[in-house]
């Protein structure tokens, strides 16, 4: 690992000083899960880590009933898995930080670091496109958000400019008709990170879906919302039909990746099982054998 100089802002002001100043030449770090692994392998030979560990502001988790969750950068999985604000008011996110990789990642890793390095075999990212989030971002130019949808843009790649520090990521109240699922699949039971997931949030009047957001996560370069999938659930009362020919419609519309864990084609016929899966847990449909 190349020598670095280590900085501990006292603010976040400072701490978008220094980013700023700095340039190409330092990195920020968070919990260093992934990017100590980096530097090690000398993927990447920043000059100066920037630390936000002294930024106690991004560690706080908050709920307002007008604007919903608000939940700072440096807030670790173990920490959302936990808190009772995330489980009463977004229980699907408590329930995905929970299952999220093994206890060490979950009390190292901070959502914002698992946001900001845009792995795409990551559990966050589809869950938080389902739940409609919004990532706001501060640098010396002032503060920014920006929706979750435009957050990602490609592998490994966000839309933060190289001088922007992640604060926090707010999540609108769920209706009160609303529910939700997230599945994960691995490949083997000794891995840990997802080959493919699936987040869908709907809204039923009755039993009729008036609302869905449906998210393929993990298998493609950046989380895709399934348009042609959540069209085949609203307006409908879910069948088992309806269930298999709007999975299949998330399975086709999706562009997975191949590596060395998975081939596209594997990938796509998992999403299909586990859309499938999600889509009958959600609406109280027998999921069992699929
Ligand atoms: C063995 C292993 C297994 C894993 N399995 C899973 C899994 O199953 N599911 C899953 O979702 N994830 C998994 N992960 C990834 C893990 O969730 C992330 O590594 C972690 O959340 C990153 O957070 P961090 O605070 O450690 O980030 P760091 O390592 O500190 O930083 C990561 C990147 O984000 C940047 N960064 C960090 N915070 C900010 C910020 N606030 N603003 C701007 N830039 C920032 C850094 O500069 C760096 O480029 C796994 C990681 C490991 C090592």
């Amino acid at each position: 690992m190349r020598d670095f100089e280590f900085l501990e802002p006292d603010s976040l002001p400072e701490a978008c000083a220094l980013l700023h100043g700095l340039g190409d030449r330092c990195r920020v770090i968070a919990g260093g899960s992934a990017l100590v692994l980096a530097l090690r392998q000398r993927i990447l030979t920043p000059e100066c880590l920037v630390s936000l560990g002294k930024l106690d502001a991004l560690c706080n988790i908050e709920y307002d009933p007008a604007a919903g969750l608000r939940i700072g950068a440096l807030v670790r999985h173990a920490d959302i898995a936990s808190s009772e604000l995330v489980r009463r008011y977004s229980p699907m996110l408590a329930d995905m930080a929970g299952r999220l990789a093994n206890p060490q990642v979950r009390n190292q890793g901070t959502l914002g670091g698992n946001l900001c390095y845009a792995d795409p075999a990551t559990d966050p990212p589809g869950c938080l496109m389902a739940l409609d989030a919004r990532v706001h971002v501060s640098s010396v130019r002032g503060r920014r958000e920006i929706p979750i949808d435009a957050f990602f843009v490609d592998y490994f790649t966000t839309a933060l400019a190289a001088d922007e520090i992640v604060t926090h990521i707010c999540l609108p109240p769920l209706e009160s008709n609303a529910s939700g699922r997230y599945n994960r699949f691995l490949r083997t039971g000794a891995e840990h990170r997802p080959l493919v997931n699936v987040a869908l949030i709907v809204q039923r009047e009755k039993t009729v879906c008036v609302g869905a957001r449906l998210v393929i996560g993990a298998s493609t370069a950046i989380p895709m919302r399934a348009a042609r999938a959540e069209a085949l659930l609203i307006g409908t009362v879910l069948t088992m039909d309806l269930a298999t020919e709007a999975a299949a419609a998330a399975a086709r519309d999706a562009q997975p990746i191949s590596d060395q864990r998975g081939d596209a084609e594997y990938r796509r016929s998992m999403i299909e099982v586990i859309a499938r899966r999600t889509i009958c847990e959600v609406f109280g449909l027998p999921s069992g054998g699929m």
